[in-house]
C-alpha cells in the first residue's frame, strides 16, 4: 500500500490554510499553489440532507420518457446513440454541470440484420423453426455442420472433449456449472470454443420463456472468427434432445451489419479546488433488442439525477467540493468497453490516471442496499460514516461493507490501473430477473423510485469522497494490482481476454 504523494501534499497543506487562516503570514504564497477550501469530513457534510433533497427533486421518471419511450435503443455509432448522447449532453448544461463535453473514439460498431437456424439431419426436424439471434461482433456466415453438446463450454469441459470439438457447431448453456465458484463470461466461452477448433457456437438459455439473451461474442477490437449466436430454452432443449438421439447436422444463417465507426462518451464536471477527480460513470448505450430499460437506462438516469441534485446542491450553497466531480456516459461499452477504455487510455497518454481517486460504475441498477469498495476493506469505516446519515434520513442500507467486485462493465479499465472502486449495490425489480440483453428489457420492469434513491444515495456518497480531507482508498501500485486482481478471482477471465499483465 502506498500514498498518492498529491493526496497527502494537498492534505497538509489544506490544514496549513486552516490553521494558519488570513493571519497574514504567507497568506499570498499559500494561495498559489493551495485553494481556499476547506477539507470537509462526513461530519460536516449533512449527508442526510442532501440525499433527501435529491430524492425530493427526481427527474428519473421525466428523464425517462425521453431516453426510454422517445430515443429507446441505443446503438454505439448510429443515430439513436447518437440521439442519447445529445440528450444528456443538453440535460448536463440544463442542471448547470460545467465543462460538458463529448469525447469522441472509433469502434467496431455492429448491428444485427438476420438469423437462422435450420435442422439437416435428422430430416424429421427439418421444418422445426428457431428462436435464435446473432451474437455481436459477428460477421455474416452461412455454414452447414453438425452440432456438439459442450455443457456449460467451460475450460474443464471443452478440454475433456479435446478432438470432438473440431468440425463442430457447440451448444453451450447460458450459465456456469453448479459450484464452479465464478460466472464464466459468454466471451469466454467462445474464445475458448475456437481455440478448440469450433466453426460455430450456440448459446442455449438457461430460463423458461421465449427469451434469447444476447451480448458480444469477442472482448477484443475484432470480428469474432465463427458464427456465435443464441437460442431460447425450448429451441436448446429440443436440439439437445435430438442430440441424445443421434448426430445432429444444422444450417447456421447469420447476418450482420459491422463497420468501424465513431461514437462518442459525454463527460461534464463540477469543478473542484483541485484536479483529483471523483468519477461517476454510467453507459449510456444498450442492446438493439428493446428499450434498454434495465441495462442500462437505469445507471444512466441515476447518474443523471445525481448530477442534477449535486450541480443543484454547489448552486444552492455556493460551496467548492475539495476534488473535482465528474459524470460520464459511456458509449460502447455492450460491444466491449470501448468508450472506458478509450478515456482511460488517453489519460494515461497524459500520465493522469493517479488524478482519480475514486471511481463509481453505475451498471443496472434498482433500490440501494449497501455500500462497498472493491478489494478495500480499509473502506469499512469511511463508509459506515457516509450509511449512518443516510440510514437516519430514511435510506435503508445494510451494515455490510462489500469488498467483492467482478469485471466486464465499465469500472473495468480503471479497475486494472489501480483506481479505486467504490460500489452502490441496489435491488432489482422480481420483474426484471433475466431481462438484461433481452426483448423484455422494458421500462415496466425498472424501478423509477428505486433508481431515484440509488441516486441520491450515491450523490451523498460521492460528496463525502469529493470532500473528506483524506481518502481511505489508495490507487493500488502496478506491482500490487495483480495481487489485488488474483483476490477478487478475475485472474482467470482477464488472463483468457489477454488482459492480465502481472505475473
Ligand atoms: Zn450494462
Amino acid at each position: 500500500m502506498s500514498h498518492t504523494p498529491l493526496r497527502h501534499t494537498f492534505a497538509l497543506l489544506s490544514l496549513l490554510v486552516l490553521v494558519l487562516g488570513p493571519v497574514g503570514c504567507g497568506e499570498g504564497a499559500l494561495d498559489d499553489t493551495v485553494p481556499e477550501v476547506e477539507p470537509r469530513p462526513v461530519e460536516a457534510l449533512q449527508l442526510g440532507a442532501l440525499a433527501e433533497r435529491a430524492y425530493a427533486g427526481t427527474e428519473v421518471s421525466s428523464n425517462a420518457d425521453v431516453l426510454l419511450d422517445e430515443i429507446g435503443p441505443r446503438i454505439s455509432a448510429l443515430p439513436s446513440g447518437e440521439r442519447a448522447q445529445d440528450f444528456v449532453e443538453e440535460r448536463l448544461q440544463a442542471y448547470g454541470v460545467e465543462n460538458v463535453r463529448q469525447e469522441p473514439f472509433e469502434l467496431l460498431a455492429w448491428d444485427r440484420r438476420s438469423a437462422e437456424l435450420q435442422v439437416l439431419e435428422p430430416a424429421a426436424l427439418g421444418d422445426a423453426t428457431f428462436n435464435i439471434l446473432s451474437l455481436g461482433h459477428v460477421g455474416s456466415y452461412d455454414i452447414e455442420a453438425p452440432l456438439l453438446d459442450a455443457g456449460y463450454g467451460t475450460a474443464e469441459e471443452i478440454e475433456a472433449l479435446g478432438d470432438e470439438v473440431e468440425g463442430t457447431i457447440v451448444l453451450v448453456d447460458v450459465g456456469s456449472p453448479e459450484g464452479y465458484g465464478r460466472g464464466v463470461h459468454r466471451t469466454e466461452k467462445v474464445t475458448l470454443a475456437t481455440r478448440a477448433g469450433a466453426v460455430g457456437f450456440i448459446q442455449v438459455n438457461n430460463r423458461e420463456g421465449p427469451l434469447v439473451p444476447v451480448g458480444v461474442a469477442t472482448l477484443g477490437d475484432e470480428p469474432t472468427e465463427i458464427p456465435a449466436a443464441a437460442v431460447d430454452l425450448e429451441s436448446g432443449t429440443r436440439l439437445l434432445e435430438a442430440l441424445a438421439e443421434g448426430p445432429v447436422e444444422v444450417r447456421l444463417v447469420l447476418d450482420n451489419w459491422m463497420e468501424r465507426s465513431t461514437a462518442a462518451n459525454v463527460l461534464g464536471d463540477i469543478p473542484g479546488a483541485t484536479d483529483e477527480v471523483i468519477l461517476v460513470g454510467a453507459h449510456l448505450d444498450s442492446w438493439d433488442l428493446a428499450q434498454g430499460a434495465v441495462d442500462n437506462g437505469s445507471g444512466s438516469l441515476a447518474v443523471l439525477d445525481l448530477a442534477r441534485a449535486l450541480a443543484g446542491h454547489v448552486e444552492a450553497t455556493g460551496e467548492t467540493p475539495l476534488r473535482t466531480l465528474r459524470f460520464a456516459f459511456w458509449m460502447g461499452e455492450e460491444l466491449g468497453l470501448y468508450g472506458s477504455h478509450a478515456h482511460v487510455d488517453a489519460m494515461m497518454r497524459q500520465e493522469l490516471t493517479d488524478r482519480y481517486a475514486a471511481v463509481l460504475n453505475l451498471d443496472v441498477v434498482g433500490a440501494p442496499v449497501g455500500l462497498g469498495a472493491m478489494g478495500r476493506p480499509e473502506a469499512e469505516d469511511f463508509m459506515a460514516r457516509v450509511r449512518a446519515p443516510l440510514v437516519e434520513a430514511g435510506f435503508e442500507l445494510d451494515e455490510t461493507h462489500s469488498t467483492g467486485g467482478g469485471i466486464y462493465s465499465d469500472h473495468q479499465p480503471f479497475l486494472l490501473q489501480g483506481v479505486p472502486i467504490v460500489v452502490v449495490r441496489s435491488r432489482q425489480l422480481p420483474e426484471a430477473a433475466g431481462v438484461s440483453h433481452t426483448t423484455a428489457d422494458t421500462r415496466e420492469v425498472i424501478d423509477e423510485d428505486g433508481i431515484s434513491r440509488t441516486a441520491a444515495v450515491s450523490a451523498a456518497l460521492l460528496w463525502a469522497l469529493a470532500n473528506e480531507p483524506e481518502l481511505p482508498v489508495i490507487t493500488w501500485e502496478e506491482d500490487e494490482i495483480g495481487v489485488k486482481l488474483e483476490e477478487l478471482g478475475v485472474r482467470d477471465p482477464l488472463e483468457r481476454a489477454g488482459d492480465w499483465r502481472w505475473d
